[in-house]
């Protein structure tokens, strides 16, 4: 008998934002191709779980008739943008989520060839399909970008093969500077492999944004390696040629010479979850969804909440770089129901949920992703329930850190910048990074290569206890242990357990 394939369908959504129409259409989708429930994914996008092989056309069929696309969620191109989630009716955040649309629809493929073979759309015949930017060969490789400010730095901006920071003097934007080569893939024993952060690259005037993206992309496709998919992303380009010739080959194709970064803030990360004013007299509420995983369990139904709320409420939406989810658009006499609404269907609200829930994340792993070695959503819970007990122990319950968990080194759920990465190694077993910060500005780095799952939150013990004893005032974790270096860090962790 032929074997029950299921799939992975992803949608595009640039900055994640949805009409409640498109929400409930891909709710009620949800329910007849895939596995009843939607998830929000790190970079703002939609999947499906548990597509069968028999319903995938439907289903893609299905996505398209929302006006949303799967074109371009995956493959060899520019992947869905991500921007700020906050729906404020502020020039600079109006600009920013106008700007993610005008770059994704930009570096959309032109191609028929998906609407021939997804959509039964006409073929086209005798004219040869041209792809301005992608050419005949498309990309290497696939290619993420992300737009933020110094002042929200939600979508870890630095962690794109293209970062763009909006800068902005009061409400007036003065243009944006360019990171190139973040990326945070890996594969474990493979050391040419690394993750690594984007590099400042150049700033450009407001309107030459879309050129300059254009240009960063068109320099990728032209020299980035064919030969190796392992060794194909930007981030390799960059570091086997360096960054001034990147520089350069980008002004080349730019047609001038373009302006070096310009000094900016430092990052900061914004807290959206909760209850906030937008600007124009309505509200919006930013709702935790646990691993980005809008389902109804035995004890909450959010799934079935959201269904109701957006349909009497009519909110916009805007799916959170966080995996949670933000009701936009509310009146102020609307937010009681709302609220009632959800909690009665058991959902939590952000100031029941203790920092360090807020702040995790975690990729779906197993069952449904094909490379997990381990678990890491459906553990997400009771690991941090188990690493929140122990920083109690220690006064460190209301500490505000990040825990990103990962089932292999491949790092959708940004394990590498964070303060606390845990990354699938082998069956039961991950390896533990610590050392970067909140606001992903760096790097975090390897501290034990395979602590079993159990281990993981008393292997955490130590460090928390000398990160309360040692700590500098307003201190982070990843800050402190950076601070502290590898070799007294190792120093207070056991010893990796004998596999
Ligand atoms: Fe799958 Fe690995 Fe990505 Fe997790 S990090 S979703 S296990 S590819």
């Amino acid at each position: 008998a032929e074997k029950k394939w299921e799939f992975m369908v992803r949608a595009r959504i640039p900055a994640g934002r949805l009409t409640a129409q498109q929400y409930l259409d891909l709710d009620d989708l949800a329910g007849r191709r895939a596995n009843h429930t939607l998830r929000i994914t790190t970079r703002q996008a939609i999947q499906f779980h548990g597509v069968v092989k028999s319903d995938l056309k439907g289903a893609i069929a299905d996505i398209n008739q929302t006006m949303i696309t799967t074109l371009g969620a995956c493959g060899d191109v520019v992947r869905n943008v991500t921007s700020l989630p906050a729906p404020v009716r502020s020039p600079i955040n109006e600009r920013l989520a106008a700007d993610a649309k005008r770059i994704s629809d930009h570096l959309l493929p032109h191609t028929r060839a998906y609407h021939e073979i997804w959509l039964d759309g006409e073929k086209v015949l005798g004219e040869p399909e041209v792809e301005p930017i992608y050419g005949t060969t498309y990309l290497p490789r696939k290619f993420k970008i992300g737009l933020g400010v110094p002042e929200d730095n939600s979508v870890d901006v630095l962690t794109n093969d293209l970062g763009i920071v909006a800068l902005f003097d009061g409400d007036t934007l003065t243009g944006y500077n360019l990171a190139v080569g973040g990326g945070l893939g890996m594969t474990h024993n493979k050391p040419k492999t690394y993750p690594r952060l984007a590099s400042f690259v150049a700033f450009v005037e407001p309107d030459d944004l879309i050129k300059a993206v254009e240009a960063v992309v068109i320099v990728q496709r032209d020299h980035g390696d064919r030969t190796n998919r392992r060794h194909a992303r930007l981030k390799y380009t960059i570091d086997d040629r360096g960054l001034p010739w990147f520089k350069s080959e980008m002004d080349r194709v730019f047609g001038r010479v373009l302006e070096d970064p310009r000094p900016m803030p430092p990052f900061q990360v914004a807290d959206h979850l909760g209850w906030h004013e937008q600007g124009d007299g309505l509200w919006y509420l930013g709702l935790p969804v646990p691993s980005g995983r809008i389902q109804d369990t035995d004890t909450v139904k959010l799934r079935t909440a959201l269904h109701d709320v957006v349909g009497r409420f009519q909110p916009a939406l805007v799916l959170m770089p966080t995996q949670d989810l933000i009701l936009a658009d509310v009146k102020d006499a609307d937010r009681a129901e709302i609220e009632r609404t959800l909690r009665a269907a058991g959902v939590q609200f952000p100031e029941e949920l203790l920092p360090v829930h807020r702040w995790s994340l975690a990729c779906p792993a197993l069952p449904t992703c094909g490379l997990a070695l381990t678990e890491a959503e459906r553990i997400r819970t009771p690991m941090i329930d188990s690493i929140a007990e122990v920083m109690a122990r220690y006064g460190l319950a209301q500490e505000r850190l990040s825990i990103r968990i990962t089932g292999c080194p491949n790092g959708c759920a940004r394990p590498y910048a964070g303060d606390i990465g845990l990354v699938g190694r082998m069956p039961g077993h991950f390896s533990l990074y610590v050392g970067g910060d909140f606001e992903c500005t760096r790097l975090n780095w390897k501290l034990l290569d395979r602590v079993p799952e159990d281990d993981v939150p008393e292997t955490l013990a130590p460090l928390f206890a000398e990160f309360a004893a040692q700590r500098d005032q307003g201190e982070g974790f990843g800050d402190f242990l950076n601070r502290l270096g590898l070799e007294r860090a190792t120093a207070l962790v056991k010893p990796d357990a004998p596999v």
